[in-house]
């Protein structure tokens, strides 16, 4: 069961025979080289599944995000930096402009993806995590354009991607308007005040490098304000509306990592002999198969009812949801997955090493685990929980009065 229809089924089999053929034979040379793999991208392009959510019109195919975590699953599978290629170059900041974009913008955006580039998406920053909406970077109306200013980090793609959606606190008159998310395009060195910082040594998926990027006077035309139908005020909650999708891709590639690191577990199982007997005839290897088995049929039978959302993106409570099963179901079965290995999967000739530093970010990047949480419960208590400053100050103010009155 995972609510595939047949034309997904075909396009499963032709994302695996690309990702097996193609990625999964680098996978080891990516991790090791920590280089973005071009070629690979290259091929991904040629087979359509860049750009493959970007409506006809634009150029792309139309096709759904359903579809979108069909490909992505296999991507993973096979190298977790081609899946998480695969998810940038379908859902986030292309989502978002393809959702809420100007014509130009749409046109601007779907040009860079079909033509092999991997957007960035720039919200986090040193000072604002999970914190997102307190971010500091200012983009400030000048004439008829905007001059940004401040500093992200952990941006994935910095130094490689073309196209940056970069989020912004705009004052215009020196008056704050909300966030906004403009839209940034690098060839090369340009545009100059656009400078990409330090590379962060990451743990795992170190094919894609993740940096900081700097912004001193970088002067934008005002057309490219990505601007969210409610207007500017509601832009951050509209905006990150797209990233729901985004979420949904990354527990996708969780999932794939995962389910990697089971079938090679499943198959040493009925290899290696230990007692005169294939391991896998031990219970308690067994069983951890099985446990396996199922928190992987979970996780996807979640990520798919995400994906197959009725609006512009997944609902909000479904991606947050899939998006910690499948992270937190990635980190144990890659676990579980090397533990069936003895000492080959502690050894670093085997692949299981490099599936468990993979599977780490899924917790943490795109929101974590505990944040993810704090959303889902808020959608069940119907209520927006005081997770910011002034969340807290209206509970204190709120608990002061509390304690006034019952004296
Ligand atoms: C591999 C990777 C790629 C990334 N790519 C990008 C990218 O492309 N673009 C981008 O903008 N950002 C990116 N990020 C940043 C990512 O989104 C942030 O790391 C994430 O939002 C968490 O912020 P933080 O790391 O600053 O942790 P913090 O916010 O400092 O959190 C630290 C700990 O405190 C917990 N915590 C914080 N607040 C609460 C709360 N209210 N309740 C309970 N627990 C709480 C967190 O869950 C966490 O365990 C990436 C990060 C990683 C690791």
């Amino acid at each position: 069961m995972d609510f595939m229809n047949d034309t997904q089924r075909a396009l499963q089999a032709r994302a695996r025979e690309l990702a097996q053929g193609e990625f999964a034979p680098t996978a080891a040379a990516t991790d090791a080289s920590e280089a973005y793999p071009w070629e690979n991208v290259t091929r991904l392009r040629e087979a359509g599944f860049m750009g493959m959510t970007i409506p006809t019109a634009y150029g792309g195919k139309g096709a759904s995000y359903h579809d979108a975590v069909v490909v992505i699953e296999e991507m993973a599978k096979a190298c977790a930096t081609m899946g998480r290629i695969a998810v940038e170059a379908n859902m986030g900041a292309i989502g978002a402009i393809m959702a809420y974009g100007s014509e130009s913008q749409k046109r601007l955006a779907a040009g860079c993806v079909l033509a092999g580039d991997k957007p960035a998406i720039c919200i986090s920053e040193p000072g604002a995590g999970s914190a997102a909406s307190e971010m500091t970077t200012r983009a400030d109306r000048r004439g008829d354009g905007y001059v940004i200013n401040g500093r992200k980090y952990w941006i994935t793609g910095g130094g490689v991607s073309r196209l940056h959606l970069v989020f912004a606190r705009v004052f215009d008159g020196g008056v704050e308007q909300g966030i906004g998310g403009f839209i940034v395009v690098r060839d090369g060195d340009s545009p100059a005040g656009l400078v990409v910082g330090e590379r962060i040594p990451a743990m795992g998926v170190r094919g894609i490098p993740e940096t900081y990027l700097r912004f001193a006077d970088l002067a934008v035309p005002a057309s490219a304000l990505v601007v969210p139908p409610k207007g500017l005020a509601k832009g951050f909650g509209s905006l990150m509306n797209a990233y729901n999708a985004q979420r949904v891709g990354a527990g996708t590639v969780a999932l794939g990592i995962a389910q990697g690191a089971f079938e090679e577990a499943l198959a040493y199982a009925g290899k290696r002999e230990q007692f005169g007997r294939p391991i896998a005839e031990f219970q308690g290897v067994q069983w951890m198969l099985a446990d396996m088995s199922v928190q992987l049929e979970a996780a996807r039978l979640m990520l798919h009812r995400a994906a197959r959302c009725k609006g512009a993106f997944p609902d909000m409570t479904e991606a947050a949801q899939a998006k910690i099963l499948a992270a937190e179901t990635a980190n144990r079965v890659a676990n579980d997955a090397l533990q069936i290995f003895g000492s080959s999967g502690y050894s670093r000739h085997l692949a299981l090493e490099r599936h468990v530093r993979d599977a780490r970010m899924f917790t943490i990047a795109g929101g974590t685990a505990q944040i993810l949480r704090t959303q889902v419960a808020a959608s069940l208590l119907g209520r927006k929980l005081p997770q910011t400053r002034v969340g807290y100050a209206e509970l204190a103010e709120r608990d002061a009065s509390r304690a006034g009155a019952a004296k």
